[in-house]
Parts: C-alpha cells; sequence; structure tokens
C-alpha cells in the first residue's frame, strides 16, 4: 500500500533525537512503500512557538537527507478552517464554553481524575450551567475555552464501539471517556491540538500515522473526532520513546541535546541518526534518491 505519512513537530524549541527517530519513521514508511512524506507544522500556540525553531527544524532534517512536497502546512495560517469544525460541532451541541480557571477546576475537582495523557479531567462544572448565567457571561466578554461533551459525543451511534488499528498488534479499543470532557478550544489559541491534528490528517489524506508512545492514548480521542466529523480513519504506529543514559524520556525542556548543536559541533548526519536508534538511515536516503 502507498502511504501517506507525516512527520508533525511543534516548533517550540529545537529538534532532538527523539524528534529524528520519529521524522526518520514516517519518511521510511513512506518511501518504502513509494509514497509521500509530508512535514506538517503544529504552531497553534502562538506563544510558545518561535519562528526562528521552524526555520532551524527545515534545516535539520534537509541535513538528515529528508525531503518533503512544498507549501508545508503551518498550522497557524489555517485558523479558519479549526473555526468551521468548531462550528459544526458546536451545531451539534457537541460543545459548551467553559469558564473555569486552572484553579476554579483544582477546587471543583476535589480528588482529581487524570486522564491517560496525564491533563487533569475535567469535573464538569460548566456543563450543565444555567443558560442565563452562561449568556451572561458571555455577553460580558469573560473569556472561555470550548470543551467536548463527552457524554453527548458518545451517544452518537457507534462512539462506544470504536477502535483504531495500531500496525503490528491490530485493533485497539477506544476508551474516549476517560479524557472527559476535553478542551477542542483554548481561551488564549482557539483550537486544540487534538482538533488540529485529527482535521489535518484527514484534510492531507495521511494514510499511516507514525509518532511517540507518548501520544498513543490520544488516539482513542482522535478516533472519536474523526468519528463524529466522518473522517477516514488511518492507521497508527507508535514507536518507543528514546531515553536519555539515567532512562528519562528526551525533551526539549530537560535541554535534550538538539541536532541543531550536534550538527554544529561537527557531527555527520550518520552519527546523528546512529544515535537517533537508525543507522541505516542515510543509506536509505542514497538508495531513495538513486531510484528517482
Ligand atoms: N505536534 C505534536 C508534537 O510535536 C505531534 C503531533 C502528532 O504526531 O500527532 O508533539
Amino acid at each position: 500500500m502507498t502511504e501517506i505519512t507525516r512527520f508533525a513537530p511543534s516548533p517550540t524549541g529545537h529538534l532532538h533525537l527523539g524528534h529524528v527517530a520519529s521524522a526518520l519513521a514516517g519518511w521510511r514508511a513512506a518511501m518504502e512503500s513509494g509514497g509521500t512524506f509530508l512535514l506538517r507544522v503544529e504552531d497553534i500556540d502562538t506563544t510558545r512557538c518561535r519562528p526562528e525553531f521552524i526555520a532551524d527544524l527545515y534545516t535539520d532534517l534537509e541535513w538528515l537527507g529528508l525531503s518533503w512536497p512544498r507549501p508545508v502546512r503551518r498550522q497557524s495560517a489555517h485558523m479558519d478552517d479549526y473555526r468551521r469544525v468548531l462550528d459544526t460541532l458546536a451545531g451539534r451541541g457537541l460543545l459548551y464554553p467553559c469558564f473555569c480557571t486552572r484553579r476554579d477546576i483544582m477546587e471543583a475537582a476535589g480528588a482529581p481524575h487524570h486522564a491517560p495523557d496525564g491533563a487533569m479531567v475535567y469535573p464538569g462544572t460548566c456543563r450543565n450551567m444555567d443558560a442565563g448565567r452562561r449568556a451572561a457571561l458571555l455577553a460580558a466578554g469573560a473569556p472561555y475555552a470550548l470543551r467536548l461533551d463527552m457524554a453527548r459525543a458518545l451517544g452518537l451511534p457507534g462512539a462506544r464501539s470504536l477502535t483504531w488499528h495500531e500496525v503490528g498488534e491490530g485493533a485497539q479499543p477506544c476508551q474516549p471517556e476517560l479524557f472527559g470532557d476535553v478542551v477542542l478550544a483554548r481561551k488564549d489559541v482557539p483550537a486544540s491540538y487534538h482538533l488540529c491534528v485529527t482535521h489535518d490528517d484527514a484534510l492531507q489524506g495521511v494514510s499511516l500515522v507514525t509518532r511517540g508512545q507518548d501520544l498513543r492514548a490520544a488516539t482513542a480521542l482522535h478516533r472519536l473526532l474523526q468519528h463524529i466529523m466522518d473522517w477516514p480513519a488511518p492507521r497508527y504506529r507508535h514507536h518507543p520513546l528514546l531515553c536519555d543514559a539515567t532512562g528519562r524520556r528526551l525533551a526539549k525542556r530537560d535541554g535534550a541535546l538538539s541536532v541543531r548543536a550536534m550538527r554544529m559541533a561537527g557531527m555527520t548526519p550518520q552519527q546523528v541518526c546512529n544515535a537517533a536508534g537508525a543507522p541505516d538511515h542515510i543509506s536509505a536516503v542514497s538508495s531513495a534518491v538513486g531510484s528517482h
């Protein structure tokens, strides 16, 4: 099967070896099937994303021998697309405005439940807000997020029996209810990762999503959104995360060594690929380039 894969980084820091492993997995799956590898920049959070990180990620990936069709989709340029999805969901009664602050949520939650991705499950305070009070808050311009009404979403035909296909494992049962009423549009950013990623995978015809194991649990939620919106379901392959010498997963925030730093220090692409656990990548690039 000819695959369309993608690497979809959020440019909130420089790429590290974990990103390299992820990008190479997507590129490899596309090339081996004679398909297409896409690069997508997930930069909706303009408070954390920076243009220099975007420029550097292009440079890093090209240095590693990757190529992709232009123009690259930058999510921040497509906020209208996400707005339309939100309007559709709202029109079907699946969203509600949530005025809570983090503190309100902590207080209302008492002993908070956590979703599989570690986020706190919303205790539902604003879900059943009296219509008059909601209208007054909206009229007063109170900031709000938009949450998915999970119970209603799960009431849609077929929503309770969804599965996703994990390559090598087969059908995986989905339990999106573990996430509760997730935020689909934030107060400060008028869309959310879950919404944009599923919309764009559908729009771009992605057939195989290759990404880190840390996003595996969220796939249940992504399947639910695909089901609600009648978007096709790609197959998924979640790869293990790279860890440092102490067994902690590599993360930008912990100052994991960046590809840029390794490049500047004189390491070769081959050495960086070795470190990312993909020692045969450079020879794969040569044969892919040679076969075109
Ligand atoms: N933008 C996400 C991140 O950088 C990845 C999205 C995905 O692969 O589904 O963590």
